[in-house]
């Protein structure tokens, strides 16, 4: 039952278009699924972590699974790779984002800026930026965290963050918002002590204050949320991360892990 609108529902429609202008995009439709319920379906995957970070994957995996041509796919792995939550390389293929522990931290830097500020805008009128959706949000996340459901909570809490971009209205944000809530779900798989990055209720106190029209107060809370979610990332740890660049940014002299 749970209809919980598909991840990356929103970061669309204007650019559905940008896969041509053509006569492609309808013969492509009819055959399978569009660039974007592609995108979404990845993204999902990842929210759902059943597509783990460093995961390597190929259009060929994904043209077979979505019934599609390689041409559609190409366009999906290409705006995602654009986005940074894949990543090509010439010996790896194509692989899901493995952010480091710095891009971990400059996400949560970047959302700190942001998010605060999303819900300072929809405390300023919450009948008109859908308050009944952001309470049957947090009904679903409370539902799927009694049926233990783990894999479903973990989506909807990564879910929570979108919808309150999306409600905003502001299709740059939308976006924004989904590139950085995605990375930050790899993150939270890569480094995070619980798996389940939202600590409970904070949702919750985050939507009574919009509910309240107390901009301040929401963004206060989103701001505490995200400084316990930066924290149970553990992401100033001093563990070095082995990989080929973190080397040659310490033969640089430039790590700053
Ligand atoms: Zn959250």
């Amino acid at each position: 039952m749970n209809e919980a609108k598909p991840i990356g529902a929103d970061f669309e429609p204007a650019d559905t278009g940008s896969v041509g202008d053509g006569k492609l995009p309808l013969l492509e439709k009819s055959r399978g699924r569009t660039e974007a319920e592609i995108r979404r379906r990845i993204l999902q995957a990842i929210f759902e972590q059943r597509l783990p970070a460093g995961e390597s994957i190929t259009e060929e995996q994904l043209a077979a699974t979505f019934d599609v041509s390689r041409t559609v796919v190409r366009q999906a792995v290409a705006r995602l790779a654009q986005d940074g939550i894949l990543v090509k390389s010439p010996n790896k293929g194509t692989t899901v984002a493995s952010p480091s522990r710095k891009e971990a931290r400059d996400i949560l830097f970047v959302r700190r800026l942001v998010e605060p500020e999303i819900v300072r805008v929809l405390a300023s009128a919450p009948h008109k930026f859908g308050l009944v959706e952001l309470r049957k949000h947090i009904a679903e996340e409370n539902e799927a965290r009694l049926a233990g459901q783990r894999g479903t909570l973990v989506r909807l809490t990564g879910e929570f963050h979108l919808l309150l971009a999306e409600l905003s209205g502001n299709q740059v944000l939308r976006r924004l918002m989904t590139q950085l809530q995605t990375l930050t779900c790899l993150a939270v798989l890569l480094y995070a002590e619980h798996d389940d990055a939202c600590p409970r209720d904070e949702h919750l106190r985050i939507v009574d204050a919009i509910a309240a029209g107390d901009g301040a107060a929401a963004a206060q809370e989103m701001l505490r949320h995200l400084t316990h979610v930066e924290k149970d990332l553990k992401l100033d740890r001093a563990t070095p991360e082995s990989s080929f660049d973190d080397a040659m940014g310490w033969l640089r002299g430039a790590s700053d892990r």
